[in-house]
């Protein structure tokens, strides 16, 4: 029977919800271009509840001990005398969300001899190092999809917030003022503007149809170009690099994965051949942009705004300068943790717990390692240092 280690994050401050804001969630019929939702055999969760912190275990105690298996959920991740760390050394499964990740690096790795699975109640594995799950013969897995609408959503939400500069605006009416010319005199329309996104992936083409009614001009780049019918129903200009696209932009945002090709993007040369006044947005990961070059940026004007909810490490220690600096709607990493998210990677966490303890094969596009090396999803969309 294998001992599953589930880290998440803490309950409320004022404790484990006993009511929720709304009844039910929407029913979805799947994912746009037809991947299907999660499909565990069951679920012991109620959709819509909170499944992401401890005490909502994603859901899985009953199905998990009702299967003989042991369950320890824990939130205490840091450090050598950590409960994750204590409880590592006989786990065959660890489940984290990359909103608390358990950092599960190469040191690690060695300490964890009997680790089959590190599964991601999310997407995005880079706070598991692939090289060592690789050389250990540990499978990884995620649940694509299950969130990316929900952080497409988060990316509108940030563009209007800093070009309308509403953040500051609503600070006003929290401080009890009335000063109009304050509030306006950083507010654009972002009609008209250029947009470009860094990836067009399942969430960055979500980010494009979304704010194509709203009349801007629509940049993309990716390792993969999309088919030329997406292209012309949307109007998108492609551009080969990441460097050819952002001089082109007045808004851009950040949905690649982390990997040695992203790490680091976006540095001060990069950030240098944007126009003066641009907008970045980046919910994919902190480590794609390099910390004090946003925060120089957003000092000198080079960046009008900066946005997202990524940040390195997590949680964010109190100092850390993107708590502080000019001009940002920053938020804890939240976008692609919605009670409407959380029904769906708690479910298809399920999923990959049902096929890992059946031994049938994980979704494809779940996968991002397997056997000894990048499969399914981490093929088309990863890389290694190796
Ligand atoms: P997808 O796998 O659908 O899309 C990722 C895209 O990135 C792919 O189209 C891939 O290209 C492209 N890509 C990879 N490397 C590069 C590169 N060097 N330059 C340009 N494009 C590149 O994933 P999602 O859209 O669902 O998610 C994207 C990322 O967003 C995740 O990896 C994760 O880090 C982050 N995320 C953040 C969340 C949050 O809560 N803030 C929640 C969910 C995801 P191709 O496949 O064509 O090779």
């Amino acid at each position: 029977m294998a001992k599953v280690l589930c880290v998440l994050y803490d309950d409320p401050v004022n404790g484990y919800p006993s009511t929720y804001a709304r009844n039910d969630l929407p029913h979805l019929d799947g994912y746009p271009g037809g991947q299907t939702l999660p499909a565990p055999s069951a679920v012991d969760f109620t959709p819509g509840h909170l499944l992401g912190s401890v005490s909502g275990e994603l859901g899985l105690r009953r199905y998990l001990e009702s299967q003989g298996h042991t369950l320890v959920v824990t939130s205490d991740k840091e450090g050598p005398g950590s409960a994750f760390d204590r409880e590592l050394a006989d786990a065959d499964v660890v489940i984290s969300q990359p909103f608390w990740p358990a950092y599960l690096t190469k040191e690690r790795f060695a300490r964890a001899p009997k680790l089959k699975l590190a599964l991601t109640a999310g997407i995005g594995s880079d706070h598991v190092d692939l090289d060592a799950a690789i050389e250990h013969g540990v499978t990884v897995a995620e649940v694509t999809y299950c969130n990316s609408i929900s952080v497409a959503e988060h990316v509108v939400m940030s563009i209007l917030n800093l070009v309308r500069n509403f953040v500051p605006s609503h600070q006003i009416v929290l401080d009890g003022g009335w000063n109009i010319a304050d509030a306006v005199a950083r507010s654009y329309d972002v009609e008209g503007m250029h947009v470009g996104t860094v990836a067009a992936g399942r969430i960055g083409l979500a980010v494009l149809k979304r704010l194509a009614p709203f009349d801007m001009h629509l940049h993309y780049t990716d390792r993969h170009r999309l088919p030329e019918s997406v292209e012309r129903e949307l109007g998108l200009t492609f551009h080969e690099t990441t460097a050819d696209m952002v001089p082109h932009c007045d808004v851009v945002t950040i949905n690649a994965p982390l990997h040695p090709e992203t790490e680091g993007l976006f540095d001060d040369d990069l950030i240098a051949t944007m126009k003066r006044g641009t907008y970045l947005i980046n919910t994919a990961r902190a480590r794609i942009a390099d910390r004090d070059a946003v925060v120089r940026a957003l000092e000198s004007g080079q960046l009008a705004g900066y946005a997202g909810d990524v940040w390195f490490p997590q949680p964010a220690p109190a100092d850390h300068p993107w708590r502080t600096m000019p001009h940002h709607g920053m938020t804890p990493h939240i976008s692609g943790s919605s009670l409407s998210a959380q029904a769906r990677y708690a479910a298809g966490t399920r999923e990959i717990l049902e096929s890992f303890f059946a031994g049938t094969p994980i979704r494809d596009e779940y996968l991002i390692v397997e056997a000894g090396k990048l499969a399914g999803t981490g093929a088309h969309s990863y890389s290694t240092n190796s």
